[in-house]
C-alpha cells in the first residue's frame, strides 16, 4: 500500500473475531439480533473498546451509540463512520460488523499515530439495521433521519409481543440524548458488497455511488378452490397458475432491463395448499429495484395493469397493493470522491458500483453528505452463516476509510 499511514489488519482481523464470539452459531455464523442479551454484550464489548481509547459515548432514545473522538476545531461538526452490530437470525461475521470494527480500527491508528484531526470524528453503531425481530429494517438509522418518528418505532413489536421500547428497557440500550440528526459533517459506512460483482470482477474496493430505487408490492390473487380430479380446464380458476404467470412477468420485466434490472417474488403463500385442491389463492410478494428512478416510475405505471390482465385471463381476479416507492439515492459526490482518490493512491482494483441492499448509509444520506465503500464477500453470500471475507480484504476496505475519514476531517473549509 502506499501510505506511511497504515492501519493494522492483524488488530483488525482480531477485534472482528472477537465480536463474532459474541452470539456465535454453530455453523460458523453470528445470531445477534436486535435488542437481545446478545446485543447488548456486543454493544458492551464495543462500549469497552472505545472507552480504552479514549472516546465519550453518547447514546440515543433509540440506542444509536456515538463514539466521539475530539479534533483540533471544536467548531466542525464531526465526521461520521460507522454500521450496525446486529445479525440476521443466521448471520454472518462481517455483514454490518465490519463497518464498525473497522471504524473502531481507524480510531485506534489516529490515536496510536497521534494524528489530530481538524473535524471530531464520531463512530456510529446504528440500532436495528437488520429488521428482523421487529419488521422494520434500518430502525436507528431511520428514526435519526426522521424517516419514521420515535414512538412509531417503540410500538413496534417482536413475534414474543415486546416493543421495541420494552426491549431497550430491558438490556439498558435506552439513552438520554434525541434521536434526531445533529449537524454532522458527512457519514461513511464500510460494508461487506453482499453480492457477486467485486469477486467476479477481481475487484478489491466498490466505490458506491448511490442505492437503487425501489417499488414494493403485496398481491392476492383469488380463484376458487375445486377438486383436482373433476374439475376440467373449462371450469377452473386456478390462482397459482395466475401467480406463475406474474411471477413470469416480474422476471421478464427484470430481464428486459439487463444487468442492472432487478425483480423478485420472494415469498409465495397458496391456499388451501393441498395437493389434491386446484389453489384458489396465493399471497406474494413483488419487488422492483433499478438505480434509475425513471424505470421504476415507469413500472409502477405499468406493472399493475400488466399483471391483471394476466390474472383475469385465467379467470381469477387480483388485488395489488403498493407498500411502498423509494426513490434512488445518490452519494455525495464529494465524499464519494474521496472513496475513489483513496483507493486510486492505494493502488487497489477499484470500480464504481450501486447499493443492491439498503444500508443505514442511505437513510443517513437524507440528512448529511454520505458515501459508503463496499468489499469482496466470498460467493457474493450474505445474511448466511457462510459468509466469508479475506482478512486482507478487510484490512483494504479499512484503509480506504481510514484515508476517506481522515482527508474529510482535515479538509480546508
Ligand atoms: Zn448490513
Amino acid at each position: 500500500m502506499q501510505t506511511n499511514q497504515t492501519i493494522n489488519a492483524a488488530r483488525l482481523w482480531d477485534s472482528l473475531m472477537a465480536m463474532a464470539e459474541i452470539g456465535a452459531t454453530p455453523k460458523g455464523g453470528v445470531k445477534r439480533l436486535t435488542l437481545t442479551e446478545v446485543d447488548k454484550a456486543g454493544r458492551a464489548r464495543f462500549a469497552e473498546w472505545c472507552a480504552a481509547l479514549g472516546l465519550s459515548l453518547r447514546v440515543d432514545a433509540i440506542g444509536n451509540m456515538f463514539a466521539r473522538r475530539e479534533g483540533r476545531d471544536p467548531a466542525r461538526p464531526p465526521v461520521l463512520m460507522g454500521s450496525h452490530l446486529d445479525s440476521q437470525p443466521t448471520g454472518g461475521k462481517f455483514d454490518g460488523a465490519l463497518g464498525v470494527i473497522a471504524g473502531l480500527e481507524v480510531m485506534r491508528t489516529l490515536n496510536d499515530l497521534g494524528i489530530e484531526t481538524e473535524a471530531p470524528i464520531e463512530l456510529v453503531n446504528w440500532t436495528d439495521e437488520e429488521g428482523s425481530r421487529f419488521g422494520h429494517s434500518l430502525m436507528g438509522s431511520g428514526v435519526w433521519a426522521g424517516v419514521y418518528t420515535l414512538p412509531k418505532a417503540y410500538a413496534l413489536r417482536d413475534v414474543e409481543g415486546v416493543s421495541v421500547e420494552e426491549a431497550l428497557d430491558s438490556i439498558g440500550a435506552k439513552g438520554p440524548h434525541k434521536a434526531e440528526p445533529f449537524p454532522a459533517d458527512s457519514y461513511f459506512e464500510l460494508h461487506i458488497e453482499q453480492g457477486p460483482i467485486l469477486e467476479r470482477e477481481g475487484k478489491t474496493i466498490g466505490i458506491v455511488t448511490g442505492a437503487q430505487a425501489q417499488v414494493w408490492y403485496d398481491a392476492v390473487i383469488t380463484g376458487q378452490d375445486a377438486h383436482a380430479g373433476t374439475t376440467p380446464p373449462s371450469a377452473r380458476r386456478d390462482a397459482l397458475v395466475a401467480a406463475a404467470r406474474v411471477i413470469a412477468h416480474v422476471d421478464a420485466l427484470m430481464r428486459a432491463r439487463g444487468e442492472e434490472g432487478r425483480g423478485t417474488v420472494g415469498q409465495l403463500q397458496v391456499l388451501p395448499n393441498s395437493r389434491n385442491v386446484v389453489p384458489g389463492e396465493v399471497r406474494f410478494s413483488v419487488e422492483f429495484r433499478h438505480p434509475a428512478d425513471a424505470e421504476i416510475a415507469g413500472l409502477a405505471e405499468s406493472f399493475p395493469a400488466e399483471a391483471r390482465a394476466l390474472v383475469e385471463a385465467t379467470g381469477c381476479r387480483m388485488e395489488l397493493t403498493e407498500l411502498f416507492r423509494i426513490p434512488a439515492q445518490p452519494f455525495d459526490p464529494d465524499c464519494v470522491e474521496l472513496v475513489r482518490r483513496a483507493a486510486a493512491k492505494l493502488g487497489l482494483p477499484a470500480r464504481e458500483i450501486i447499493s443492491g441492499a439498503g444500508h443505514d448509509a442511505v437513510y443517513v444520506a437524507r440528512r448529511v453528505p454520505a458515501a459508503m465503500i463496499f468489499t469482496p464477500c466470498k460467493d457474493g453470500l450474505s445474511h448466511n452463516e457462510a459468509e466469508s471475507i479475506l482478512p486482507e480484504e478487510a484490512a483494504a476496505g479499512c484503509q480506504v476509510l481510514f484515508e476517506a475519514v481522515l482527508a474529510r476531517a482535515n479538509r480546508p473549509l
